[in-house]
């Protein structure tokens, strides 16, 4: 019926009083081809569906009626079906799938086949990257591209709904690809199995209208804000911690960068990630739709987006605040004399050197090595780092827990003559507690590479992963 109303040429809407008079058995049905002569070019045929004033006169209540159409006129197929005005045409299949978006005049069918032409780069497959792509999908982006190399984890699955428990050890990308093509086999999904880096950046964004960080680490946040600004495209950022998250629209074309907010990254292990802070499942959610939501206003020119704006959600407050940002003209990448024209190394930029330094250094210790060495040596000291509740799911036999936050106060607890043995969850905050215990003084220091979670992997299964 919906296809058949998008054929007509005329409609016309009856008035009140023809209701009563106007009955279906007394409307004659219109020539089976008449649809079909519509659409032809040249002299046609009009079709002039007469609807009651009533809707709730029931359904299908109203008179067609085959007139002549007025002599000369001529009819061709719209450009939405032939696409001659460079925008991609819409098939019958997608103009039922997308009606919702079509009624709304500022989407429409122009808005739609914006939709189609455009091509998204979506960056990490996993809290953020997996509404995003759901939504991004759904809404009809013709082109959506993935950057990912990691395989889904059973820890993934309680925030990255892109993924499914029959999908556990498989690459993001192929679950990803698989869900998105069952959502809408229109959308043509393009996948790049592999990190992003400053030697791939360039080409990997270029060909695309809008990039989406999914990410979430200071690196890549570095890079895509860099490569969008030398490529002039606009970058839909997006974070999340523990309860928080943030998100906005950075275009050095039109307004500030993240360089122009954060000039500098913070000093490393200063913030922790998700996987040692933790996070709730639907916050990368919320953040995720609220980046989805702006990459398509974006391409459809709606709106206000977040350009200028940074948008902060605080899900246990359940309030969302702004701040408005300016572009700093003395930004060192997209103000007025900008000191960087390439990219650079971001990791270095981040400081995160430092698992390269200890290994070097001969601090590392790998989870099998710490099994031997606590067998054969009974003075090794080894000290957990890791909250309480932490402590409470998993913990390695014999570990003496100090979180890393009383270490200062407890400091008269270690014995500095001893060989000491530090450990959290990954190794990142045993590696931050080491070098405070090297500033107070201590030199027999070890950091336990890959923190319990190596443990439960190579060394003892019983104890729990989490
Ligand atoms: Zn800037």
């Amino acid at each position: 019926m919906r296809r058949a109303l998008l054929g007509l040429l005329l409609v016309a809407c009856a008035s009140h009083d023809e209701d009563a008079a106007l009955g279906p058995a007394k409307i004659p049905d219109p020539p089976k081809d008449a649809i079909a002569k519509t659409a032809e070019a040249g002299p046609v045929k009009a079709t002039v569906q007469i609807w009651p004033a009533k809707p709730t006169l029931g359904d299908p209540i109203y008179a067609r009626l085959t007139v002549e159409a007025p002599a000369g006129l001529t009819l061709s197929p719209p450009a939405w079906q032939t696409g001659e005005d460079g925008l991609p045409p819409l098939g019958a299949d997608e103009l039922l799938r997308y009606s919702r978006h079509l009624i709304l005049p500022e989407v429409g069918l122009h808005g739609q086949r914006k939709l189609k032409a455009a091509s998204v780069l979506l960056v990490g497959a996993g809290g953020l990257g997996s509404p995003l792509a759901l939504y991004l999908a759904a809404a009809g982006i013709g082109r959506i591209a993935l950057v990912d190399f990691d395989r889904v984890d059973a820890s993934n699955l309680q925030r990255q709904v892109l993924h499914g428990t029959s999908w556990v050890g498989k690459p993001k990308l192929d679950s990803a690809r698989a869900r998105i093509q069952d959502l809408n086999p229109n959308v043509h999904v393009d996948t790049y199995e592999t990190s992003i880096t400053s030697e791939n950046a360039m080409e990997l964004l270029r060909p695309h209208d809008v990039v989406i960080d999914g990410t979430d680490n200071f690196p890549t946040r570095y890079l895509v804000n860099d490569a969008c600004v030398l490529l002039g495209k606009p970058n839909v950022y997006g974070s999340i911690f523990r309860f928080e998250g943030q998100a906005s629209v950075f275009d050095a074309r039109v307004g500030p960068c993240y360089r122009c907010l954060y000039p500098e990254p913070p000093p490393p292990g200063l913030v922790p990630s998700c996987a040692e802070g933790g996070v709730l499942g639907v916050l990368p959610g919320v953040i995720g739709v609220i980046q989805a939501l702006e990459g398509i206003k974006t391409i459809l020119g709606i709106g206000d987006t977040l350009v200028g704006r940074l948008l902060l959600f605080d899900a246990l407050g359940m309030r969302f605040r702004e701040l408005k940002l300016r572009k700093d003209p003395t930004c060192p990448i997209c103000g007025e004399h900008p000191t960087i024209d390439r990219l650079i190394d971001y990791e270095a930029f981040c400081g995160i050197s430092h698992a390269a330094d200890s290994a070097e250094a001969g601090v590392d210790i790998g989870a099998r090595e710490l099994a031997e060495r606590l067998e054969r040596d009974p003075d090794l000291v080894l000290i957990d780092v890791r909250e309480p509740h932490e402590f409470e799911i998993a913990r390695i036999p014999g570990a003496k827990l100090i979180p890393l936050n009383s270490l200062p106060a407890r400091l008269g607890e270690l014995d500095s003559s001893r060989e000491i043995v530090l450990h959290c969850h990954h190794g990142q905050r045993s590696m931050r507690a080491l070098e405070y215990l090297r500033q107070s003084g201590f030199k027999k220091l070890h950091n336990l590479r890959g923190g319990i979670d190596e443990w439960s992997t190579e060394v003892d299964r019983t104890v729990p992963r989490y």
